[in-house]
């Protein structure tokens, strides 16, 4: 790009402020205020949705188009037509260059903004962006097509035309050609002295020799080609995935510095435990449990997640690792996102720990318990083990020896919630468990700071699951087909879609499915549990649908994560196509935990046939590797991450799927100046330091 301002030896760093840049005019200036900007960093960074190529003019169509395209032409006619009081429709006629010959004119149609009509003339050249419709007598149209009038200003029409043209997601007060203009102007002053490079020096960094920041900037908003456009891309996606390493590996470092507690004991209550259990642990479950026990034994905190399928067996691995806390001498406790999961998990643990005389506690919104304890002295009172959920969060007289945290269900949970269980104790051992495995570039960007275990061995005998979708079944035959299961003993769980707008919907529609089939299921016992329902009436349900007297349960996704009932062989999902990957395999792995052969059937409403071949992924796909690979292809990282933790901030170029050899790179890259010199204090590396977050920034990142 070439200067010709004479304002070239100003330094426009992205901190510098708008308002006041000699370069931009008044009217400019406050569009730009107007439109929420302040700093030349956040001009730049407001990258190009799309882009037109407008270097010569697209063919004009013939005929309806399902693809949108992007058509040059001079108006010929305009007019606004009222219908009645209200409706009023602007149509504006253009043709190609040189008149419509054989073409046909198109006609580009506002519903409703009379007051567009002001803003066009015949004569005038104009852009329209829109998908092309034919009426019946061959007339053609664009409906609310993007526009831009094109200008006669060679200097502006230098910007906008014969060029790849970026287009910009709109901001208020700011037309799509003044944004353009003040971003190209900017663009015009940045220099490579002023936008230092993020990244380290050119020769480490393979592909991009050359690049530079300000050129990178340059390319992704008025490239050249493609080509260029995607490598400029691609380096300011690393440089976004390098921040982002550079934090989470020095969060790392960071822990790994703070001193903890040695926690070491002879295992003997874990050989105790293990002569109990009446099956062998998986070798998956043993490797776990061994890196556990060898972090806990170091002097600092450890801080790692355990990722496994649904179904391998995470709660035993728990289980274990805090017998050795406990061992040692401390407290654990163990929270879950759900008063069912939190009561499941501390049924489970009485089970097998009051054989040992471990001294167990509950702490929900609606129950505290704890385990009869031997009333020897007041110290041996508190109890070793707490399990429960957000109610732990609010500190409690019980814990006064925090040494071992573990989360499950991790993504249910926010940072912040994590970090306040973890407050309770002093420099505690921390496991944070997910519910399915998270694909690797995910992990590497999301929680780069943590260690990972993986449990990649489900329990020997288990039976494969069946999966099967279902466009509109027939309530007879699904009728018939439980009520086959439930004669010979089994149990099921009917989910019916989450209603995120409205929980009151969910639970209406989940509370209508249920009166529908307690009628078809009649002489069977069918329950209902939802959000709404009372604590104390949840707990029951699920007593009575773990106890066996419950045969069907009908459910919103409330059950979707930790319910462990192996005597359940089916679930139905209604309105699958309404769910993620990675949440209906969440379902799927509520049955098949025990020996009975288990179905999984995934009805769908079959109106979008792209969402019943995604859910026919599943049919074939049982590992919950694949499963999440899948999701993070089709939906983002959203169902992956969880409620918790839906957004990525910081990548507004990057992509984890289609970068995923950047995210390698923005590690190694990482990794490489953080073993070096981890607090960064090197003079070399105070620009990195300008790289880290703060806490609070920092919080939002997992
Ligand atoms: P998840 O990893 O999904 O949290 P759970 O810990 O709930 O899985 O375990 C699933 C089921 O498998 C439970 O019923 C549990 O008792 C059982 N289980 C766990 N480990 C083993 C094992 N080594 N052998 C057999 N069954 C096991
Ligand atoms: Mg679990």
């Amino acid at each position: 790009m070439t200067g010709g301002f004479p304002f070239a030896a100003m330094l426009i760093t992205p901190e510098t402020k708008l308002a006041g840049l000699p370069f931009y005019e008044a009217k400019l200036q406050k569009a730009l205020a107007a439109a929420g900007f302040q700093t030349a960093g956040q001009l730049l960074r407001h990258f190009p949705f799309r882009y037109e190529d407008r270097r010569q003019a697209a063919a004009w169509p013939h005929g309806a188009g399902s693809e949108s395209v992007s058509l040059e032409g001079t108006i010929t006619d305009t007019r606004l037509q009222r219908f009645g009081y209200r409706r009023a429709v602007v149509e504006v006629t253009i043709e190609p260059e040189g008149g419509a010959g054989l073409l046909s004119p198109v006609v580009l149609r506002w519903f409703n903004m009379p007051f567009l009509q002001k803003t066009f003339a015949a004569g005038q050249d104009l852009v329209a962006y829109g998908k092309v419709k034919a009426a019946k007598n061959g007339r053609l149209f664009i409906d609310h097509p993007e526009y831009e009038i094109l200008t006669a200003d060679p200097a502006e029409a230098f910007i906008h035309q014969k060029r790849i043209v970026p287009v910009y997601h709109a901001r208020e007060g700011m037309q799509q050609k003044q944004l353009r203009s003040a971003i190209y102007q900017l663009l015009e002053q940045i220099t490579d002295e002023a936008m230092p490079d993020m990244l380290p020096t050119p020769s480490e960094r393979g592909d991009f020799a050359g690049m530079s920041r300000a050129l990178a900037l340059r390319h992704i908003h008025f490239p050249a080609s493609m080509e260029e456009m995607e490598a400029a891309r691609r380096y300011l996606a690393l440089e976004e995935f390098f921040a982002l390493q550079l934090n989470v590996l020095h969060r790392r470092h960071t822990w790994q510095g703070l001193r903890g507690t040695a926690r070491t004991g002879p295992g003997e209550l874990y050989q105790q435990w293990r002569a109990l259990l009446p099956f062998p642990l998986t070798g998956a479950q043993e490797r776990v449990i061994a890196e556990i026990r060898e972090d806990l034994a170091k002097p600092h905190a450890m801080n790692r997640m355990l990722q496994g399928d649904v179904g391998s067996g995470k709660t035993f691995v728990a289980l274990a690792a805090m017998l050795y806390a406990v061992e040692s001498g401390c407290q654990a406790a163990l929270m879950a996102p759900t008063q069912i999961l939190a009561e499941q998990h501390y049924l489970n643990f009485r089970r097998w720990l009051e054989p040992l005389g471990i001294r167990l506690a509950l702490r929900t919104g609606s129950r505290r318990e704890e385990t009869a304890l031997p009333l020897f002295d007041g110290a041996e009172e508190t109890p070793q083990i707490l399990i429960g959920t957000h109610a732990l969060l609010s500190g409690d007289d019980a814990l006064t020896n925090l040494g071992f945290v573990v989360i499950d269900e991790q993504h249910k949970f926010g940072v912040e919630q994590r970090a306040r269980l973890v407050r309770q104790g002093a420099a505690p051992d921390v496991l944070v468990m997910t519910a399915t495995p998270i694909p690797r570039t995910l992990t590497m960007t999301v929680y780069g700071d943590l260690d990972v275990s993986i449990l990649d061995e489900i329990p020997a005998g288990r039976q494969p699951i069946v999966t099967a979708v279902r466009e509109e079944p027939d309530t007879a035959q699904v009728t018939a087909f439980l009520k086959e299961q439930f004669a010979a003993g089994r149990q099921a769980y009917l989910v019916f879609p989450l209603v995120e707008e409205s929980e009151s919907l969910a639970v209406r529609a989940a509370t209508a499915e249920f009166e529908k089939w307690k009628k078809c299921l009649s002489g069977y016992e069918v329950a209902l549990l939802h959000g709404r329902v009372s604590g104390e009436e949840k707990e029951a349900v699920m007593q009575r649908f773990r106890s066996g007297t419950v045969q069907a349960l009908c459910a919103t996704s409330v059950i979707e994560v930790g319910v462990d009932v192996p005597n359940a062989t089916v679930m139905i999902v209604f309105d699958a196509e309404r769910f993620g990957l990675a949440q209906l395999h969440q379902l799927r792995g509520r049955v098949g935990r025990g020996q009975h052969r288990s179905y999984c059937i995934l009805v769908a409403t079959g109106e979008n046939p792209e969402a019943v071949d995604r859910l026919r992924t599943l049919e074939k796909a049982t590992d919950g590797f694949a499963v999440a690979e899948a999701d993070l292809l089709l939906r983002g990282p959203g169902d992956i991450l969880g409620t918790a933790q839906s957004g990525l901030p910081g990548l507004k170029l990057g992509d984890l799927v289609r970068d995923a050899r950047l995210v390698r790179t923005a590690r190694r890259l990482a990794a490489d100046i953080l073993s070096a010199d981890p607090p960064l204090s090197r003079p070399e590396n105070a620009r990195y330091q300008a790289l880290l977050l703060t806490g609070s920034q920092l919080a939002t990142l997992s």
